[in-house]
């Protein structure tokens, strides 16, 4: 009987480990999205410039409006749920 309560401990449930390692790695990129915030805008890769198809004229990038850079798609749920919550209070 004390061999099968060892052993009903020890398995590794597949379900449980997925549940934890999901979990483990949620809370890793919402962390890493609340220390990091910013993230190379995708569209002008980082230079903030909307080049030109002639010559070497050049706009600003419309998505990230120059800057370079863009929100995480983490750090805006993060920046949505703490609005909701600052309306709620
Ligand atoms: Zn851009």
């Amino acid at each position: 009987m004390a061999t099968l309560a060892a052993t009903a401990t020890h398995t590794i449930n597949a379900a449980g480990f997925l549940f934890v390692a999901l979990t483990l790695v949620t809370v890793g990129y919402g962390l890493s999205c609340w220390l990091w915030p910013f993230g190379t805008c995708r569209r002008c890769k980082g230079s903030g410039k909307r080049r030109s198809p002639f010559g070497r004229s050049f706009a600003l990038c419309r998505r990230c409006d120059g800057d370079g850079r863009c929100l995480r798609v983490g750090r805006r749920i993060i920046n949505a749920l703490r609005e909701i919550h600052d309306k709620s209070s």
